[in-house]
């Protein structure tokens, strides 16, 4: 077992540093302090991804047919993680590169792989996910937005919500009910400026315009919009959701808070404190723990095993870092997470207090943790 980095993995975070010392503005502070879900964010991805792309680092590991170089799996996460350090300058075109754009590598028809991963390798796609609605998150085959067929059209009908990046997306993700059952559901790749779409920003205390609801009244589109084949939208989703648990490399960045936190209290001479010392302790370690869990599902990825239970170990323990370093900055500089205090503490702060819910929520993972890792019956 050899925990090192390569030289090659070396020179490649050396060369996403270098690019983005060259490529972040003086204000990126401010721009990165309503997350990379806001509006300011969206609109600088689309200037910031272009660069990426031509400079090779928006895609490497995608095949070289669609933009990419082939680039192995791990340096995919080394960018990851200098990117959400960083404090996501792709916005949300990160979920292009994760998890979007191969879904239509495996599951798109010609068509669709040609109409729509060229833009996106070239950094300049806004998509947003529309999988939950009132009463189905957790339980997202409860979903009941309905896609009825009507001759060589489907006609759409129903609400989501929560959908982050819905007010600049040009296309949604969208999962909608063709069916009953789990069988029932299929995914359309919808243009957000069908007629009959209407979205609305949800005001919140993340981010500037990060999450709305959306609305379908008869909304028509051809059955070339839809991904893969009726009823196979289950299996594409939680191919997606493989992709996707451990895709927010949130570890980097609440390590990183972590060490700006302790400098910020070693200038203060507040760090002798031996409380203080250990709590800081606790959440280094609580981010080690969700790093070396999150290394070995990219290990199995990396040798292309398929997705075990430690994908849901990983996300977990990814929450409980960010909680455990907010919650040490909240005790011992307080100060800096209110009014004009510490803008990337704050951001920080107010992202942990939505991760373990966003993408999934934490409960569920630890559900699925005693079923399939701890061997518990169902609902025991
Ligand atoms: C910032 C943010 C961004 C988001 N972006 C998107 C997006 O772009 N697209 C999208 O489709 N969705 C998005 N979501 C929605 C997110 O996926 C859901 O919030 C999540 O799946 C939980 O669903 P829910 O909100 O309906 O909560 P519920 O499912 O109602 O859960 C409420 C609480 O009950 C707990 N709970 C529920 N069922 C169980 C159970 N069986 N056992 C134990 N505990 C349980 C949950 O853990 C949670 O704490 C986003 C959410 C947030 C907060």
């Amino acid at each position: 077992m050899d925990f090192a980095w390569s030289a090659e993995n070396d020179a490649f975070r050396t060369k996403v540093c270098d690019f983005l010392d060259s490529e972040l503005p003086a204000d990126w502070q401010s721009i990165a302090r309503h997350g990379p879900g806001s509006r300011e964010q969206t609109e600088f991805s689309l200037t910031f991804c272009p660069k990426l792309a031509d400079a090779g680092l928006l895609v490497p590991h995608w095949p070289e047919k669609w933009g990419g170089a082939d680039r192995p799996t791990w340096e995919h996460f080394i960018l990851g993680e200098e990117m959400w350090a960083a404090g996501e300058p792709r916005g949300g075109q990160y979920m292009n590169v994760n998890w979007i754009g191969p879904v239509l590598m495996r599951y798109g028809s010609e068509e669709q792989q040609a109409r729509y991963l060229p833009p996106m390798a070239s950094g300049r796609a806004i998509w947003c996910q529309g999988f939950s609605e009132p009463g189905a998150g957790s339980d997202l085959a409860a979903l009941r937005t309905r896609a009825l067929r009507d001759g060589d059209d489907y006609v759409i009908n129903g609400q989501k919500i929560w959908t982050s990046y819905a007010g600049m997306a040009e296309t949604c993700f969208l999962l909608a009910r063709t069916g009953e059952g789990r069988e029932g559901i299929a995914v359309f790749l919808v243009p957000m400026d069908t007629p009959g779409i209407e979205v609305r920003a949800i005001p919140s205390l993340i981010g500037h315009g990060d999450i709305h609801e959306v609305f379908f009244t008869d909304v028509r589109v051809p059955t070339s919009c839809r991904l893969g084949q009726e009823g196979e939208g289950w299996n594409i989703i939680s191919y997606a959701l493989s992709n996707e648990r451990v895709g927010i490399p949130r570890y980097e960045m609440s390590s990183r808070e972590l060490d700006a936190m302790v400098a910020e209290l070693k200038a203060r001479e507040s760090f002798g404190n031996a409380i203080v010392r250990s709590k800081a302790a606790e959440a280094a370690m609580a981010c080690e723990s969700a790093r070396m869990l999150v290394y070995r599902v990219v290990d199995e990825r990396a040798r292309g095993e398929p997705p075990g239970t430690a994908a849901n170990l990983a996300r977990v323990a990814v929450v409980e870092a960010d909680h455990k370093v907010t919650d040490f900055g909240m005790d011992f500089l307080p100060d800096c997470f209110s009014g004009d205090g510490h803008p990337a503490f704050q951001a920080h702060h107010e992202r942990a207090i939505v991760t373990g819910i966003a993408a999934g929520a934490a409960e569920i993972q630890l559900n699925l943790v005693a079923r399939r890792h701890l061997n518990l019956p169902k609902g025991a």
